[in-house]
């Protein structure tokens, strides 16, 4: 094997390995959220759409695109442009491709790390960060969000960290080593501690029956969204907090005061696969997955980490529309299953 050969696998082992390492942890990765990719050359691997960080070393989760027709692309100011596989198969490249293309260091890894966005879903961030930064205001993933990116990039060319509002980080580095370092120095700075969890009023049994078909969510985290007053009024306030979330799991959040008010709505024709029950517990669908337990997670965990009666960032009306008529998530929908 010839230099650049072994230099090539040590690249793709070393990018895995970070992978599956951040991938293992739910407050970094939730399913399928997040990504990486690595350049070499004229060629990005990047993690293809649906597929989890956390399975990279179990599972080839990337997919080889031309680098170079999607850097002529940028230079021209086409951010629509779809990325060319360079190999056979069903994998598709992720849809957050063109910000990886953007980045232009070597390694860069973007995720919805919890402790990040506990701080991006609120005014007036800051941030002590350990490389040079730049803040890209909400869009829409995509061919929009790639267009902030970018502008930003032109601002500021040597950022390696992009904190993107309501949605999370993007960090590049010359290796997953430098990407990991800078990851782990954040995280230091903006760790915040969970509020103290609160134990249920009263044993929820009688709720049972009442809540068929949907179960109790096996998740003690999870529940505190019912169980906990304070968490409870922001999910009926603050529902629409990043577009992960609002994709996997809709625009609302069904919450009624009580398991009655519940069969009611059943009764008259709702079908939510999810509800809050005030003070009870949340209650989901035997069909809601993985993947949706993971964002639901996620939200509770980016909620309790909120000082009492700070006001939150929710995506708008518009902004919820437009993410909810997309071709591309649903396809990502189906592939997290
Ligand atoms: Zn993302």
């Amino acid at each position: 094997m010839n230099a650049r050969g072994g230099r090539r696998d040590a690249l793709r082992m070393e990018v895995g390995a970070c992978c599956a390492r951040v991938g293992a942890d739910p407050l970094l990765v939730q399913g399928a959220g997040g990504n990486a990719s690595w350049k070499d050359g004229d060629t990005m691997w990047v993690k293809a759409s649906g597929t989890w960080l956390a399975e990279a070393q179990r599972s080839d989760i990337f997919v080889p695109v031309d680098l170079a027709h999607l850097r002529t692309a940028i230079a021209a100011g086409d951010l629509d442009a779809v990325p060319r596989a360079l190999a056979d198969g069903a994998l598709r490249p992720s849809i957050e491709t063109l910000m990886h293309a953007l980045m232009p260091q070597a390694v860069v890894l973007h995720l919805h790390a919890v402790e990040v966005l506990a701080h991006l879903v609120r005014p007036g961030f800051t941030c002590p960060a350990p490389a040079p930064w730049c803040w890209v205001d909400y869009h829409k993933p995509g061919s929009a969000l790639a267009g902030a990116i970018a502008a930003c990039l032109r601002r500021q060319p040597d950022a390696q960290i992009i904190f993107l509002q309501n949605h999370g980080v993007v960090i590049g580095g010359a290796d997953a080593g430098e990407v990991e370092a800078i990851l782990s120095s954040l995280l230091a700075c903006l760790r915040t501690a969970p509020v103290a969890p609160v134990a249920p009023a009263a044993p929820s049994g009688t709720a049972a029956s009442a809540m068929a078909p949907l179960t109790l969510v096996p998740d003690a985290g999870i529940q505190q969204l019912a169980l906990d007053p304070r968490l409870y009024k922001r999910l009926r306030n603050e529902w629409a907090l990043c577009p992960d979330h609002v994709v996997f799991l809709g625009a609302q959040a069904e919450c009624h005061g009580d398991a009655a008010s519940f069969t009611a709505a059943r009764n008259a024709g709702a079908r939510a696969r999810l509800a809050f029950i005030a003070g009870v517990g949340v209650y989901a669908d035997k069909d809601f997955g993985a993947a949706r337990t993971a964002q639901l997670r996620c939200y509770y965990d980016v909620l309790a980490r909120q000082p009492s009666g700070a006001a939150l960032t929710v995506l708008s009306a518009p902004q919820l529309a437009e993410l909810l008529d997309w071709d591309a998530e649903r396809y990502r929908l189906a592939m997290a299953g």
